[in-house]
């Protein structure tokens, strides 16, 4: 082989490899016409999606979601809930039986798909229930754009879940996953999970949607409002602009999101306030006794956007809307659907701190949540933990914000039905399961990664992952390359037991020998997850002593953390079940020992952590 010839190989496997790897994604601009029957709970739709294919690949078929018909009897997501039973979500079910059985037909939710048209040129489809396959009739190049156009109709379900009419509270319509969606492609492939209850998954999108309703109602959405002087509730000035079938027109736009969502009640009443250096709220909700907390909730709520904005990123949207609606709560593009009535103060903003914390782990840094549920739940766990904790300090001091949620794991580990965390969200066998795995598991994530790393490099990684990532669809990849770069350590073992496995984290003081001058202790790993070991011990004057004791396997080791200087031993390699170690301090000027006093670690056997010098 000649050198010319070699180099030209060396060059084109460069750009090839450099191709694989290039980050990319995808975008959609809507426009839509959307005209509401109040009174039937029906629409007709129309729209028109320019969808940009920024993949190296060629597209023969796009893929769209049509949620709403999952919600009627025989459905996928009523042989679902029929078959889980009570492992399944107790919200779909009334008395064990599921909800979705008995929707009579005219409230059964529907998305009829009259036709589609690329470029003009009508196109074949074949639906599956919740996902249209769409044949191109022009297949889709990279780096290219195409046009579909869609006419369509729709009925509003019985509220199940989400999305629907009429819901406890009494909020007429719930519009949520709402029109036909396209669906996400990306490094993985096309995203077309069945919709069975869970999450959700799509490319940003810039929304322009115009909804035509009775004059009476009053919209609360995730968007901006172009027309507030021409409907009600927005403009204490306006003049509601309505046609000859007494309806007015809604304008709303959005840019850079992943999904548009609204709801439409009668008796709504509209409220804002603006957050210093952050968005304009809204809260958009029935007033009455019941929800009396709403009016109460506004200044915790400034002081949540204003710690997220500090301790992770800039809120990215011009505004955010709390909307009363669905069941529960659920996150969207710049709003929430959650239930107004609450029983307390803290109740209200614990779901409102939740929800909206979602804006920024799964609407800003958009991950793939059916695949990676553990990510945009774990880490809206992990920051609505830290924002609660400032704005109801508990009244007993605790050790760190995460007490009860470390506390809650090692029971749920107790009741033996733990399911590994990298499982698909709709495809665990057990509600609680996926909670776990999910809220806590991602949770206690980032927990150990603080206690693995020390707080400040934990920060600092969020920070940049924040910064690299904000606005695209990040993987937990992206979070643990920098996690890497910023610490040094090989962090890929604990990634890979935390998430893959259930296998749990159980150390214990074994023995303690006490000498003329110094005292040796014995560890022991009786857990089956290797971990650093943070060892203390208080002295008889009320001195708190710190000791690292490095995992072999990070190969670099922890420089600091927020509670206090330590000394850093001999590292401890993760195939060895005991260690022995000696300090200068004799019984007489110890009064406890032990293991962890940040009380971050995950160990499910705490009780033996911990010896009291008598
Ligand atoms: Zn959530």
């Amino acid at each position: 082989m000649n050198k010319g010839f070699l180099t030209v190989l060396i060059f084109v496997f460069g750009i090839l490899s450099a191709q694989q790897k290039a980050y990319y994604q995808q975008s959609a601009k809507y426009q839509m016409d959307i005209d509401v029957d109040a009174q039937n709970f029906t629409y007709s739709g129309n729209q028109t999606i320019t969808y940009t294919n920024n993949s190296p690949d060629e597209l023969n078929v796009v893929y769209f979601h049509l949620y709403w018909n999952a919600f009627k009897p025989g459905s996928m997501m009523d042989q679902r809930v029929q078959n889980q039973g009570k492992n399944g979500d107790s919200r779909l079910q009334s008395n064990g039986v599921s909800r979705l059985a008995s929707i009579p037909k005219n409230e059964e939710g529907a998305q009829n798909i009259h036709w589609i048209k690329q470029n003009g040129k009508e196109l074949k489809f074949e639906i599956q229930e919740t996902i249209m396959k769409v044949v191109l009739a022009t297949p889709l190049k990279p780096n290219s754009s195409t046009t579909f156009t869609m006419e369509w109709d729709a009925v509003i379900p019985q509220q199940i879940r989400r999305s629907g009419r009429n819901n406890r509270e009494g909020i007429d319509m719930t519009m949520t996953q709402w029109y036909p969606k396209i669906a996400e492609y990306d490094y993985d492939g096309w995203a077309t999970f069945d919709y069975v209850g869970r999450e959700f998954h799509a490319p940003f999108a810039d929304f322009d949607v115009s909804i035509k309703i009775d004059k009476d109602y009053v919209i609360g959405a995730g968007g901006n409002l172009d027309n507030p002087s021409e409907v009600k509730g927005y403009d204490a000035n306006a003049n509601p602009k309505t046609d000859n079938k007494n309806k007015a027109t809604w304008k709303w736009t959005a840019k850079n999101m992943l999904d548009f969502a609204w709801a439409a009640d009668r008796d709504y009443t509209v409220d804002s306030f603006t957050v210093l250096d952050g968005p304009k709220v809204y809260y958009v909700y029935q007033k009455s006794d019941k929800t009396k907390f709403w009016d109460e909730s506004k200044p915790h709520v400034t002081k949540f956007f204003q710690l997220m904005n500090a301790s992770f990123g800039r809120y990215v949207y011009p505004s955010y809307s709390f909307i009363q609606g669905g069941d529960g709560g659920m996150e969207y593009g710049m709003c929430t659907m959650i239930l107004g009535e609450s029983r307390s103060l803290e109740g209200l903003v614990g779901l409102m701190v939740h929800e909206g914390g979602h804006s920024w782990n799964q609407q800003i840094m958009a991950y793939n949540e059916s695949m990676k549920p553990w990510m945009d739940e774990g880490f809206t766990s992990y920051y609505e933990s830290i924002v609660m904790h400032q704005l109801f300090p508990p009244t007993e001091p605790t050790a760190n914000p995460f007490v009860g949620s470390l506390n809650g794991y090692r029971n749920f580990v107790k009741r033996g039905i733990e399911e590994p965390a990298v499982w698909f969200g709709d495809h665990h066998d057990n509600g609680t399961a996926y909670s776990f795995a999910s809220y806590v598991k991602g949770e206690l994530f980032l927990v150990q990664l603080g206690y693995i790393m020390g707080e400040q490099h934990l920060s600092s990684t969020m920070k940049e992952f924040y910064n690299q990532w904000k606005l695209k669809h990040p993987t937990d990849r992206d979070l643990m390359h920098i996690a890497q770069k910023i610490s040094g350590m090989d962090l890929k073992w604990f990634q890979n037991y935390w998430i893959n496995t259930i296998k749990t984290i159980d150390y214990a003081v074994k023995e303690v020998k006490y000498d003329k001058n110094s005292t040796t202790i014995t560890l022991e790993n009786k857990g089956q997850v290797p971990m650093p070991i943070d060892f203390s011990i208080l002295t008889t004057d009320k001195k708190v002593v710190n000791y690292q004791i490095p995992l072999n396997m990070t190969h670099e080791w922890k420089k600091k953390d927020i509670y206090g200087d330590f000394k850093t031993l001999n590292y401890w390699p993760w195939t060895q079940k005991e260690y022995t170690f000696t300090i200068p301090y004799n019984k007489s000027q110890i009064s406890a020992l032990g293991i962890d006093f940040s009380q971050r670690l995950a160990d499910v056997n705490p009780e033996d952590n911990m010896v009291e010098v008598k």
